[in-house]
Order: C-alpha cells, then structure tokens, then sequence
C-alpha cells in the first residue's frame, strides 16, 4: 500500500493519525464492543463521543460560552438556506466573492430580498472587495460573508464592516487552519469535509441569543431545534461527528492548538506561493493581499499544458490538482492534514515539469 498527496479541495485528506485511530476503533470502541457506526446516539458511549467533540471545539476556538455549537446535516449548502429562514425578515446583504456565495445568494432569494452589496465578479473573482458603512443597506438584518473562496483562492485577512449588523460566515474551508476569534461573528457554518473530518456534518456556531420560538419554521430548519435537543432531534451522522472528534483531538494533542497549526497553515501556503511567483511557467491570478491560505490555484497560460502537468501529477502520485471547472488550470489544496513533505513533494515536481516544459512554452 502507498498513499498519496491528495489535493483535494474536499472531501480532503485527513491526518493519517486520525485515520489509524479509526481503523483501531473500528471493531470496538472505546470497550464498547461495537464500531461507533453501531452504537445509538441515545448510548451513552456516543454522548460522550458528541460531548468531548463539543468541549474540545469550543477549547480549541475559544468559543464564548453565549454561542451554541450546532452539527447539523445537508452540508454547507443547507446553511445557504438555513441562515436565511432563521435570520432574513427584511433583507440579506451578500458580497459575491465566488460560486459559494452566487449559490447562498440565488437560495435566500427564494426566502427574501437579497442586497448583493459588493462583488467581484467583474474580474473573475481574483480578489476580495472593500466594502464600507455606506454599503451596508439599512433594513438588512445581517451581512453574509464566504471568508475563504475554495474555488477562486481568496481569503478575506479582515472581516468587513458591518456596523452592528449580524455577521454571517461561510468558513469551510478555511476553519480550524488558523485562531478565530468568533466574538466578531454572530454565526460561523463550515461543512466538516474540507478541514474539519468527512462529508456529512455541518458545524453550526450561533450566537445564543439569536435562537428564537418561530411557529412559522419547519421544526428540523430551525437552530433553535438543534440548540433544545443537543443536536440530536434526530439521528445525527454519529460517525462523522466521530470522526470530527478525531480531528480535534488530533490538532489539540498532536499539533498543540490553533497558534501552532496557524504556523503550519502559513508555511505549506508560503512555500508554494514563493515558488508560483519565482516561476517563469506557473502563475497565480489573485490579488496578492487576498490569496487564500489553504487554496491555491494556478495556471501554465496554457490549457493543454496544465492537462498534461495535472496527468503527469497523478502518475507521480500527486493526485486531485486539476482546478475547478470554472477557472480551470490547476488547484493544490493545503489543509491541515497536508504534511509539508506533500508541499515539498509538489513543488518539487513543479520545478521538473517546468525544466521539462519551459522550452515549449
Ligand atoms: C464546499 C463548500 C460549500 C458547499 O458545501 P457542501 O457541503 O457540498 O454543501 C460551501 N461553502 C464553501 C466555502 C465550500 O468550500
């Protein structure tokens, strides 16, 4: 057996530590005699599963004891729609930064007015737009944000005015890779297949004070419901929410917190940064103060050049770099769970594939 680099924008790799200690549970955890996928999520083997995932996010982000800690299933796209059922009465204002929040911004105009405030759609989303007070439209009831673009490369390094607004954020693919301070927010969502575990949970940090009786809310779109029944108004996905455990664990004990990974975060994102712009054959479109830290597209300038880099990659067992369709070209994806000897690794091949192919170019 040997594993590759995995590039993927997500479902991402995941530490191999995080993968071992599951294979050793997976028969029986924790003297359970039984595999977490097993176990009822009224056990009291799986509360405390849910439990110590819980405490430890909340040590991890520091998160304030007035924000709840929802998993909620349907994926970062079902929070397009939650955070409107919940929050919109008058109207919603969105920046555009990407397909993440044109898809967030079509489903909440299904549920009510939506103000696109800002976008940078006019030069194919290669930077985060400036937005000030006089943006902000005055009936809104929040702001929605995606703080980094999985597809585009962009990360917002401040969040935008929002004038006692609430604050409303996609996070991911950027959550966990680096401190937060979710006292500035009102409600963070990231889906769990990116940095956080596998596809099927979606965490939910709500500041408390914002979940409310509403007759008018489906009992299973309502934050309040999950919030009342600690996430488990109905059968939760208990081995993703395992697994995300795993992954907690794994940066509290193993890596030694948000600082530390924040480090890592900087370093995979620099090295490869720094060999892009020191390439004649690789560029990178974004704006340079926006450039995400855990996804990085770039292009050869030339199509069937980055088709044959993306091929020659995969054989060389660096696999899941082709860019997304709607920029084409090429994406690495450096999560938490990307060693350095993965960025190493690419760069690289990177530098081969160049020697081997300026010439042509
Ligand atoms: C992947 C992604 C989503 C969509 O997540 P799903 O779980 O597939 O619904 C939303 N926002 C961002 C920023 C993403 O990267």
């Amino acid at each position: 057996m040997s594993r590759v680099y995995n590039f993927s924008a997500g479902p991402a790799c995941l530490p191999e530590w995080v993968l071992k200690k599951a294979s050793e549970e997976m028969l029986d955890a924790h003297g359970s005699g039984m595999s977490v996928m097993e176990m009822s999520h009224r056990s009291k083997a799986f509360e405390d599963i849910l439990h110590t995932c819980k405490d430890r996010l909340r040590r991890l982000m520091s998160i304030p004891e007035d924000y709840e800690i929802l998993f909620i299933q349907g994926g970062g796209s079902m929070q397009f729609i939650m955070t409107a059922i919940n929050l919109l009465k008058h109207s919603a204002d969105i920046i555009n930064t990407g397909q993440w929040t044109k898809k967030a911004i079509a489903q909440q105009k299904k549920l009510g007015k939506v103000n696109v405030i800002a976008s940078s759609q006019d030069d194919n989303f290669t930077y985060i737009p400036k937005i000030t007070k006089e943006d902000l439209t005055p009936d809104s009831d929040y702001l929605y944000i995606c703080e980094n673009n999985t597809i585009y490369g962009t990360k917002y390094k401040e969040l935008p005015v929002h004038d006692g607004k609430l604050l409303v954020a996609d996070l991911s693919s950027c959550i966990l890779s680096e401190p937060t301070d979710v006292s500035k927010y009102d409600l963070i969502f990231a889906g769990a297949q990116k940095n956080m575990g596998s596809a099927g949970v979606t965490v939910v940090i709500i500041k408390k004070a914002l979940l409310q009786e509403n007759d008018q809310i489906p009992d299973m779109l309502n934050y309040k419901t999950y919030a009342d029944n600690d996430s488990m108004y109905n059968t939760p996905p208990t081995y993703t929410i395992y697994i995300v455990g795993l992954v907690l664990e794994w940066i509290e004990e193993q890596i030694g917190g948000l600082e530390e990974m924040e480090k890592i975060t900087h370093k995979r994102a620099k090295m490869l940064y720094d060999y892009i712009d020191s390439s004649k054959l690789y560029s990178n479109p974004v704006n340079k103060e926006d450039r995400s830290y855990t996804n990085i597209p770039f292009v050869t300038g030339d199509p069937e050049l980055d088709k044959k880099f993306v091929k020659e990659a995969t054989e060389a067992g660096l696999v899941n770099l082709k860019g997304h369709r709607s920029v084409g070209g090429m994406r690495a994806s450096l999560y938490n769970a990307m060693p350095i000897e993965g960025v190493e690794a690419l760069i690289k091949f990177m530098r081969k594939f160049e020697e081997e192919n300026i010439g042509e170019n």
